[in-house]
């Protein structure tokens, strides 16, 4: 097999996987926006759930939508100043979920070193500028060669268009390209049925968001760097 490319999956596949209270996260928001308001939190933690409802049971034909959707949906102006200044507490709350797998740096590295370019496909309501920051904070920016958001497009994993749209920021085709993520449905279901390999990491907790459905992954991976032989096998022809 040539493999031209490799996309990955984000939250649980280049990042560990962390259990998330979602009102405890939104309460950095609604403290600066509305500290008057004390159930802010808990109606912008329902917005967003709904939104991943949706995305679910739609199977990614409706996207994840993004920040905005959630801001509009309990009515938040996100003219005002005190939106900037409670959205950048939102964000820096997330630091401590978002760092880096120790992996992710070498093994990204090993890939470029081989000639495979990388790509992210994320199902996020988060905007790229933020995504981007993560990343570069963690050495990873100058790695990635193409990546695609689905708070930026309007459908999301497991739906097809979301890994053509991946395959096309990578410049690659689904026969020479894997997939590596955390989750059977979302991600080695969605990139199989578009003609990707697809390499699960089962290291997430996903509970109430896990799909109960069979897949058969082409290989799993206990930890990122595992990829490298992986794909080097395949790219024998083993
Ligand atoms: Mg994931």
């Amino acid at each position: 097999m040539t493999v031209e490319a490799v996309i990955f999956d984000w939250g649980g596949t280049l990042t560990p996987w962390h259990d998330i209270d979602l009102v405890e996260q939104w309460s950095a928001y609604a403290v600066i926006y509305a500290p008057t308001d004390l159930e802010l939190a808990q109606r912008l933690a329902e917005a967003e759930l709904i939104l991943w409802r949706r995305q679910q049971a739609s199977r990614g034909a409706d996207g994840t939508g993004s920040l905005e959707h959630i801001f509009e949906s309990v009515g938040i102006d996100t003219t005002s100043t005190l939106h900037g200044e409670a959205l950048a507490a939102y964000l820096e709350g997330w630091d401590p979920h978002t760092l880096a797998d120790a992996q992710a740096r070498p093994t990204l590295e090993a890939l470029h070193d081989r000639g495979i370019r990388v790509g992210v496909l994320s199902n996020t309501m988060w905007p790229r500028w933020h995504h981007e920051a993560v990343f570069s904070r963690d050495g990873l920016g100058h790695l990635i060669d193409g990546a695609v958001y689905s708070s930026e497009i309007p459908y999301a994993k497991p739906h097809a268009a979301a890994f053509r749209a991946a395959l096309d920021a990578v410049a690659a085709t689904p026969s020479m390209t894997v997939f590596v993520g955390d989750r059977p449905w979302d991600d080695v279901h969605g990139a199989q049925e578009v003609g990707m390999r697809a390499v699960l990491m089962p290291h997430s907790n996903l509970g109430d968001q896990a799909v109960d459905i069979e897949v058969e992954p082409d290989a799993v991976i206990t930890g990122l760097l595992e990829l490298v032989d992986v794909i080097d096998r395949w790219r024998l022809g083993a």
